[in-house]
């Protein structure tokens, strides 16, 4: 049991800083006396969710939810009054003393607490590989240095690191450390015959948003056939894929400072803008992004531009409708003809680069019409799909005076009237 004036002086405590706890999870914008934002609980595109420092509450006109910091903490974070409990009296450094937990509350906390043990250890060996021993400098340091050109700070940043080719160098120090082989194996950093999975590889942390790694991922040196180039850490109780978007540990600050997430489709990618400067980015697997990793991004903001090459624009279409969908707004970046983000960078000074983002992010919506219409123009497509494409992103917007503007830019780039656009949208 937790003494109940403990809990009555944590929650005081908390509702007292009310805006700073939920700061930590979403991006809050000050409005009179009272903070908004978009509400984390339920799908909408224009603020509802409302703090009151006075009152030490938030009210969501939405949806409804409210009630006090403590509340806030469980219900986004999916936690139990317990660890919520522990939560806020770590950030606001009030001892808890221990207290009995079930043998289920017991057991889930073990199982992560131990994989974040893994994940922890494995992220210092790696690094400790890279920059200490003779096979780092001479295999994998050049590599990064030279091959993919980073810089030490970068790297360091990252905290990138390399796994020995010896067959189990990780898992026998692991194991001698202490660790049991069942989290070993779920870490999936150690296979069914005892050996490390990453053997003389890179290996790239993905971390959660407060910076703790959750999985790895381990990258050949090799150009053999029968390797794959890249190896992910399986999903485990610490690691969801579908809700984990790289590099957001880092990139979370500048993002609520330029209202702005730059999305990329490689690790190296978004390690390269960060290298140059450019630092409210995160990567995503080929650029698209699912819905529990919307929610990550639309905490601390709702404007996303995506880098692409040409040859994967058509193909995203959908999935920036679902983006679009969920209330964020979106901007295509198009690289030049024939490069990759990575040999863009490579090829040009760090200032053109971030010249060319400025100027050549183009809203999705408009885009999307303007490349529908050479289409039409060059008879590759008929009117009436290109006119669909458009009213399909058009209507994912829920905003209507958004959706108006856009009916308006619209119907000059598709040289129809406004009436016939309203009309296929009315009827869509
Ligand atoms: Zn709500």
């Amino acid at each position: 049991m937790i003494d109940r004036v403990v809990i009555d002086n944590i929650v005081e405590t908390a509702n007292a800083q009310i805006v700073e706890v939920i700061s930590d999870f979403v991006s809050l914008r000050r409005r009179g006396s009272n903070y908004i934002c978009c509400c984390p609980f339920h799908n909408e595109k224009t603020p509802s969710f409302n703090v009151s420092p006075g009152r030490g509450m938030y009210k969501c006109f939405g949806c409804g939810k409210a009630g006090g910091a403590l509340k806030f903490v469980m219900e986004y974070n999916n936690m139990t009054f317990v660890e919520a409990i522990k939560y806020l009296g770590n950030k606001f450094n009030i001892e808890v003393p221990e207290m009995e937990e079930t043998p289920e509350m017991a057991q889930l906390r073990n199982e992560r607490e131990s994989l974040m043990s893994v994940a922890d250890f494995a992220r210092n060996t790696f690094q400790k590989n890279l920059w200490e021993t003779d096979e780092g400098a001479r295999v994998a340091l050049p590599y990064l240095r030279q091959t993919l050109r980073l810089r030490d700070d970068v790297i360091k940043k990252f905290e990138l690191g390399y796994g020995l080719k010896s067959t189990n160098a990780f898992t026998s120090q692991a194991l001698q450390y202490g660790f049991k082989q069942e989290y070993l194996w779920k870490s999936g950093l150690t296979d069914g015959s005892m050996n490390d999975t990453f053997c003389g590889r890179l290996t790239f942390p993905i971390h959660n948003a407060a910076g703790k790694p959750i999985a790895f991922v381990g990258m050949t040196l090799q150009q053999a056939e029968n390797l794959p180039t890249y190896i992910i850490t399986p999903e485990n109780e610490l690691y969801q894929k579908e809700r984990t978007v790289y590099g957001i540990h880092i990139a979370k600050n500048e993002i609520v400072k330029q209202e702005r997430c730059f999305l990329v489709n490689s690790y190296t990618d978004a390690i390269l803008m960060h290298q140059i400067g450019i630092t409210n980015v995160v990567a995503s697997e080929n650029g698209a992004l699912t819905d529990g990793q919307i929610t990550q991004i639309r905490r601390f903001t709702s404007n996303v531009s995506i880098i692409m090459g040409k040859e994967s624009v058509a193909t995203a279409f959908d999935n920036i409708d679902m983006i679009l969908s969920r209330g964020l707004t979106v901007k295509i970046l198009l690289l030049p003809e024939g490069e990759t983000l990575s040999s863009y960078i490579y090829k040009n000074a760090a200032e053109n680069v971030a010249a060319y983002i400025d100027e050549e992010q183009t809203d999705f919506v408009i885009f999307k019409a303007m490349m529908l219409m050479d289409k039409v123009q060059s008879g590759s497509l008929d009117m009436p799909s290109a006119i669909s494409g458009v009213i399909a992103s058009i209507a994912s917007i829920g905003d209507g005076i958004l959706r108006e503007i856009y009916i308006q830019e619209c119907s000059r780039i598709l040289q129809i009237s406004e009436q016939s656009l309203t009309d296929a949208l009315n009827s869509y």
